[in-house]
């Protein structure tokens, strides 16, 4: 059986096809750059081969065409045609609460994907663009929908309501959704896995996506209870180019002193601020680190915020789940960042986290980097939130 799994954003597309007849198994992947953009390029990987492409893409159906054309090319294509794809899985960043799970895409769910447009412009738009390009090009292989938002439907209401006039909830849905719902609830399964506590009702974990955009998640039984972003991806911990939480006063001050747009000063919060807004170096945390370690004290700054507001938001889900078994560090940062993940934790002996500096010197691994006889696990596990698209995708279209 094979599956192509589609995760597009607004210029770019990125694509991985499995054989998952038995054991899931990656074939091929790449990525579309510069959709609707001049000098459009495909990227496509086989094994160690790589096959770059410049064509002209001008929407996301001329880039799949163009993804579907790579796929069965001479040169590295790895299907006969694209009849031998059986189903389509597309990652989806707000589902609103309309989906606490993933769903086959029918009429009705690209109805309700394009409601949630207000929720997620610059995503909820591209995802649809790749499903109806997806079923133009393929009728009657079955899409489905994977929802970054679907996870943490299972918050409870103090969780997810923000003490604003209640109408507004009312009347625009707004609340705290949360993201990267795939990435926590593969490594929550992971670590319920490795641990051996899956099925166990009482097993707490928190789990922490330390990426290009943060989130954590508080995990009960393997059903989530709180998370740190919310209506949007902007709120929680500093990231690097969005603010993450900030006093909702700054706005009105910083926009009639610079005399600047609604656009504009969202703009700041998301693509401007962050580590990168207060070192003025990097966003990306090798560089802040290389300049940290150079006498750069802004970028020492800017690291010292990330370790500081996620070790709260650590010790404060261990208070919203009256304790904690485990957490979990994932994603770009929390796989190979051993500084982050000893800073981040440093302080919190008191509940029982203790990261053992010999075991947390790997990089992108499974591994438990707690002391030994540590009250609380601490893991590194990998994320891999294709598979879950894969997996899902696989469950629904059988
Ligand atoms: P995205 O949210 O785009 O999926 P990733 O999960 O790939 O992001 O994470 C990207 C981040 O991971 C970047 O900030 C990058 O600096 C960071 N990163 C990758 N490798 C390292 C490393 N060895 N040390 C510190 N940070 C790292």
């Amino acid at each position: 059986m094979n599956i192509l799994v589609i995760n597009a954003g607004s210029s770019s597309l990125k694509y991985q096809t499995y054989d998952m007849t038995d054991k899931p198994v990656v074939t091929a992947k790449g990525v579309c750059e510069r959709i609707g953009m001049d000098g459009s390029v495909l990227t496509h990987k086989v094994g160690a081969d790589k096959y770059v492409t410049e064509t002209p893409m001008p929407d996301h159906t001329a880039a799949i065409n163009a993804v579907f054309a790579a796929l069965t090319s001479d040169k590295g294509g790895v299907l006969k045609s694209m009849a031998d794809i059986d189903a389509v899985g597309h990652r989806v960043l707000h589902g609103a609460d309309k989906f606490s799970e993933s769903v086959i895409v029918t009429d009705e769910v690209e109805a309700v994907i394009e409601e949630c447009i207000p929720l997620g412009p610059l995503h909820n738009p591209a995802n649809l663009a790749g499903i109806r390009a997806c079923k133009a090009i393929m009728p009657g292989v079955p899409q489905v929908a994977v929802f970054d938002t679907a996870f943490h439907q299972t918050m409870p209401d103090y969780a997810f309501t923000y003490a604003l006039p209640y109408e507004y909830y009312e009347k625009y849905k707004l609340r705290r959704y949360g993201f990267h719902g795939s990435s926590h609830r593969y490594v929550s399964q992971r670590a319920a896995e490795i641990l051996g506590r899956e099925n166990d009702p009482d097993f707490k974990l928190i789990t922490c996506h330390l990426g290009n955009g943060s989130s954590f998640a508080a995990i009960k039984g393997g059903k989530c209870i709180d998370t740190s972003m919310g209506l949007t991806p902007l709120e929680g911990i500093e990231m690097g180019t969005r603010s993450g939480s900030i006093d909702p006063a700054i706005l009105e001050f910083i926009m009639s002193r610079e005399k600047i747009d609604v656009s504009e000063m969202t703009n700041i919060l998301n693509k401007k601020s962050g580590v990168l807004g207060v070192s003025g170096v990097s966003s990306d945390f090798r560089d802040l680190d290389e300049a940290a370690d150079s006498g750069n004290l802004r970028a020492r700054l800017a690291l010292n915020i990330f370790d500081y507001e996620g070790r709260k938001l650590i010790a404060g889900y261990a208070a919203a789940l009256g304790g904690v078994d485990a957490i979990v560090f994932t994603a770009g940062i929390g796989e190979n960042s051993p500084q982050i993940r000893e800073h981040m934790t440093d302080g919190l002996e008191f509940i029982g986290i203790s990261v053992d500096p010999a075991k947390n010197n790997i990089r992108g691994k499974e591994a438990d980097v707690s002391i030994d006889g540590g009250k609380v696990r601490v893991l590194v596990i990998p994320t891999d939130e294709e598979l879950v698209l894969a997996s899902d995708t696989k469950r629904l279209a059988q």
